[in-house]
């Protein structure tokens, strides 16, 4: 009998282990943005028809769909757009401490830069909330260059 695709989809239930692949960031977006973080600073990509501000940068405005290559720097400090509180690792594993996630806008971009913020409890934690790069003390051109993110006192 022919295998036919029904009209209802089917939910399976199951763990999805990630950790086991391995991903590679490609694009001139990541190599600008990872160059410019050996100097501590952070760079993106705007669009000209309508001003977005994109770090890393894609090669084209996914608003627009034009291609886009004016290259912006901006700060290294943002503004909490959403977090999450990890209290476990990928696998699944209990963390000693929890792990705030954050989805940040760092000043001068439009979108958002994933990072950890340290130094506070979950329960501090809020949408809206100031913070800024910690730099690694040698930077070496990786994403990995920003440690964490800390809260700003402003
Ligand atoms: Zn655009």
């Amino acid at each position: 009998m022919a295998f036919e695709m029904g009209p209802e989809t089917r939910q399976v239930q199951g763990m999805w282990d990630i950790s086991t692949y391995r991903y590679r960031m490609e694009g001139g977006g990541v190599r600008l943005l990872t160059e410019a973080m050996k100097e501590k600073r952070i760079k993106g990509v705007r669009c000209n028809e309508c001003g977005m501000v994109y770090v890393p940068g894609p090669t084209y405005c996914r608003k627009c769909f034009v291609d886009i290559d004016e290259v912006v720097e901006v700060e290294d400090r943002g503004t909490v757009m959403s977090y999450c509180v990890e209290l476990a690792d990928v696998r699944g594993n209990p963390r000693e401490t929890p792990l705030i996630s954050a989805m940040i806008e760092l000043d001068g971009a439009d979108s958002w830069f994933v990072g950890a913020v340290v130094g506070i409890e979950p329960e501090e934690a809020s949408v809206g909330m100031r913070v800024k790069a910690v730099w690694a003390e040698n930077p070496v051109g990786s994403l990995s260059d920003i440690e964490y993110f800390e809260v700003l006192e402003e």
